[in-house]
């Protein structure tokens, strides 16, 4: 668990987060321009009258935005409401032409609500996190500050882009109810979850770096135990991992001070410094009230047909947690393994490829991948689509590795015989790991007859040393067995050997 001790005993800290996901769509969310608004396309070049808020325009939605927020919202195992509005949030900003927000009213269900997803908590053992609702709404342009000595510009090509906002949920009716984050870990392993998931599902790129993922951080402080919920203050539009990770830190140890010396949290939004990791005071939170919430009038209410949410629940592919569990249960891979193979649906896509069906090769492949592939990125396409000699590097496929696991498998090879084709692959050999073997003759001495035959020699030539085994010194077994290793120059078979050795000294 994670806690802050500090004067008056251990505080633990309570975090929500509004996580804003941009999502993949040709157009924007009420207009036909185009949604994809990359660095090098010119300002203002994708903008509709709509987006531009010429008046007497009317807005009118994007199936296709709509189905996106369904898949996720089922990939949170969230309900999908079969009637939600559109509304009016609004505000000044030269960023907003129309001078108000086109989103989902805080006060009314919005079209997702109630889901929850699974991270690992803190204690090591799985933790639900719930999920209030994801509400559609639309982006909000670009403002431009550094163009001009004494002017600012404005690019629409974001604005009316589509966001999906996750915002997490605390149980107060239920304070027992512990499924809330409760650490700057735990809201960083929740935010990667919410990044996998629209990722696998195709919703969004939801890239950080870029700012198709943006987080809300909601912060509080309470003695540890306590049932209560304390003000919280919110940290606006967080870009990186490590800084929420920091600001929450620091913003919990900030709201602890003031508690601890008799004060009050107010709430309001606070600004990240990224030079030195604190968090100051911006503004006084403003209320609902202030944005002064209506439904928006050139909008009927967003109406889901059960059987349309069937209909894409059926096309939903299995989601990065599923997959893991696969791998655990059916495959019988380490949880450590599974949760390397699903980094990226791209990785289990690969995975996948390589077991092929054949259950049994899994480990081996996993073994293969983990230990030995991904220390080489240059040698291998986790898309799958190259083989064969790249740039003078040798890809290494799905079905090579399989072909190697399999070869070891049917002591064809031996291990080090595997570990060698892997590095001729590696050094550029071309052809299969079969043609790789048998180019350089690396084929395993399985044949009973012939190792029993070097170990008969090995056996003659260290009489001291079977002495020694005889009269208790079972030890020397690896002695031989390296000695016949190496008289049968790395081709024998371990196991074999082994029990030919046991066998012959008694
Ligand atoms: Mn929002």
């Amino acid at each position: 668990m994670f806690t802050i001790k500090c004067k008056t005993g251990d505080w633990e800290v309570v975090v929500g987060l509004e996580t804003h996901i941009e999502v993949l769509s040709k157009s924007k969310i009420f207009s036909g321009a185009s949604a994809d608004y990359n660095p090098t396309v010119a300002p203002n070049t994708q903008v509709s009258m709509v987006d531009a808020a010429m008046p007497g325009m009317l807005p009118v939605l994007n199936e296709y935005c709509v189905e996106q927020a369904i898949k996720f919202g089922l990939g949170i195992n969230a309900e999908i409401a079969k009637k939600s509005r559109f509304a009016r949030k609004q505000y000044f900003y030269p960023d907003l032409p129309q001078g108000y927000q086109i989103t989902q009213a805080t006060s009314e269900p919005a079209v997702v609500n109630h889901g929850w997803i699974e991270i690992i908590g803190d204690d090591g053992n799985p933790k639900k996190i719930l999920i209030e609702r994801a509400h559609l709404e639309q982006d909000a342009a670009k403002n431009k500050h550094d163009m001009h000595p004494s002017k600012s510009f404005v690019d629409l090509n974001r604005s009316g882009v589509m966001l999906l906002e996750i915002v997490t949920a605390l149980d107060v009716k239920n304070p027992e109810n512990n499924s809330f984050i409760t650490s700057p870990d735990e809201a960083e392993k929740y935010l990667r979850q919410i990044r996998e998931i629209a990722r696998a599902l195709g919703v969004s790129k939801a890239n950080m770096e870029e700012g198709s993922m943006r987080a809300d951080v909601n912060v509080s402080v309470r003695p540890v135990g306590a049932k209560y919920f304390n003000e919280r203050c919110e940290i606006k539009n967080m870009v990186s991992f490590k800084f929420i990770k920091t600001a929450i830190e620091y913003e919990a140890k900030r709201q602890i001070e003031i508690l601890e010396n008799g004060g009050t949290i107010d709430r309001c939004t606070m600004r990240f410094n990224q030079g030195d990791g604190t968090t100051t005071v911006e503004r006084s939170k403003e209320d609902a009230l202030d944005y002064r919430y209506f439904p928006d009038p050139d909008l009927l209410p967003l109406v889901i047909d059960p059987e349309r949410i069937e209909r894409i629940r059926r096309t939903m592919p299995e989601l990065p947690a599923a997959t893991r569990a696969r791998y655990i249960e059916k495959l019988g891979l380490a949880e450590y393994d599974a949760a390397r193979l699903t980094e990226t649906v791209d990785i289990s896509h690969w995975f996948d490829a390589a077991v092929a069906d054949k259950t049994e090769r899994a480990k081996g492949v996993a073994n293969w991948m983990i230990s030995e592939l991904f220390a080489h990125p240059e040698n291998y396409d986790i898309t799958n689509k190259k083989s064969g000699i790249v740039d003078g590097m040798r890809i290494i496929t799905p079905t090579d590795l399989a072909e190697l696991v399999d070869m070891v498998a049917a002591n064809e090879i031996n291990g080090k015989q595997a570990k060698d084709i892997f590095i001729k692959m590696l050094d550029g050999a071309d052809g299969t790991p079969h043609a790789i073997a048998d180019k350089f003759g690396m084929k395993q001495i399985t044949d009973t007859s012939a190792i029993e035959k070097i170990v008969d020699e090995v056996i003659a030539a260290n009489a001291p040393q079977v002495e020694q085994y005889k009269s208790g010194k079972t030890g020397l077994l690896g002695f031989f067995v390296g000695n016949v290793m190496k008289a049968s120059a790395g081709k024998a078979n371990p196991g074999v050997v082994n029990e030919i050795l046991k066998k012959k000294l008694g």
